[in-house]
């Protein structure tokens, strides 16, 4: 009996993200492929309305959890809740966004569930002999493993823009199970008081398509005002290397790298930043790399598509000024 791919959405102020608007259209190709239902887990409070969002993107079957209780993620309730859910119903995958959230919970249910997990995955391939091949990168990008979870549900987090987002059928209905949340009081060891959100008119980091990060080589944290201009004419995020992180310039999450965020946007800008494979890491899979460096041999101009020899406190303006024009 099919158990189903099933996808863990999360989603910010009443809308589906993005991730995990492109595991439902990826889920969806690996439900075709191997003859499950597809079927998304929505947790929250207030979440009724994401069903028929999930459902346009060709889910079968949606999940949701809705309780005050579940408001605010935190680990406890959550692998609580979820745990619960995958035991009754004994899905053959459940994938997750590489996010906060993602990262946080898939190895909390894994260890509950007792089964693997594969981490930080950029494709997934169906075998027919083996189920799911998880591809993940490793020694910071520079090798890969094939990884094959012999547990089931095969527990993945898959890394943002790893798989496009599919054209939604707004028309297409899915089932709705709507689940009582009962949550072990072992399991409610913190309770969220206030939430503050950061208030920015700019695309998540590891959303975003345009992506304009500065190094060590900003020099102080006002500098950074350059970089948010040109990120806003553009509609993108700003990032930053750990050095400028470490430096107090800017906060710790918009670090891009290993210990960081890891974006795939479209254009890449890095300011300053000279290069180090840790940093590569998180942005080596942007598909356009422009560096601006004045180190004509800064190892950043290796993996750059377009290389500027300057000093960024010139060129990022007149970038600006041009990006300017062409957006205008
Ligand atoms: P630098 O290496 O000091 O480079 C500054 C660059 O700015 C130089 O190339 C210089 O030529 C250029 N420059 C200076 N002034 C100007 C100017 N006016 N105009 C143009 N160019 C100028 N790093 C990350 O970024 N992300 C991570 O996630 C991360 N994780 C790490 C994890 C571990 C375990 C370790 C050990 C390190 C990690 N690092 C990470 C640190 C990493 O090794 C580097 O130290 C860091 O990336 C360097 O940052 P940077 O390029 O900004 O600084």
């Amino acid at each position: 009996m099919p158990k189903g791919i099933w996808i863990f959405v999360e989603q910010a102020a009443g809308k589906i993200r993005k991730i995990s608007l492109e595991l439902l259209s990826q889920g969806r190709k690996i439900a075709d492929q191997t003859g499950e239902p597809l079927v998304a887990v929505i947790a929250g409070e207030g979440i009724a309305p994401l069903a028929q969002e999930a459902a346009a993107y060709g889910v079968d079957q949606v999940y949701l959890l809705d309780s005050p209780q579940l408001a605010q993620y935190t680990t406890g309730v959550y692998t609580s809740a979820l745990t619960k859910l995958i035991r009754e119903k004994e899905p053959q995958a459940f994938l997750l966004g590489y996010t906060a959230v993602g990262k946080d919970l898939a190895p909390r249910l894994a260890q509950r569930l007792g089964v693997g997990l594969a981490s930080d995955v950029i494709d997934i391939e169906v075998d027919s002999e083996k189920f799911l091949i998880c591809k993940r990168p490793v020694y910071t990008g520079s090798a890969y493993s094939f990884v094959e979870i012999v547990t089931r549900p095969v527990l993945a987090t898959v890394r943002a823009k790893s798989f496009p987002v599919a054209e939604s059928t707004p028309s297409r209905q899915a089932e709705v199970i709507e689940r009582t949340v009962t949550v072990d009081p072992e399991d409610l060891k913190v309770l969220v008081k206030d939430v503050a959100l950061l208030v920015t008119s700019r695309p998540a980091l590891t959303e975003a398509d345009f992506v304009v990060s500065g190094g060590r080589g900003m020099k102080a944290q006002e500098n950074f005002a350059i970089l948010e201009g040109l990120a806003d004419v553009m509609g993108g995020a700003v990032g930053a290397s750990r050095a400028a992180v470490d430096s107090g310039w800017i906060d710790n999450q918009f670090q891009v790298g290993q210990t960081g965020s890891i974006v795939a946007p479209t254009l890449y800008v890095a300011c300053g930043i000279s290069g180090a494979i840790q940093h590569l890491a998180g942005m080596g899979a942007s598909k356009f790399i422009v560096a601006i460096n004045k180190d004509p041999e800064a190892p950043i101009f290796s993996v750059a598509d377009y290389g500027i020899v300057g000093d960024l406190f010139e060129v990022v303006p007149l970038l600006t000024e041009e990006f300017k024009k062409l957006v205008s």
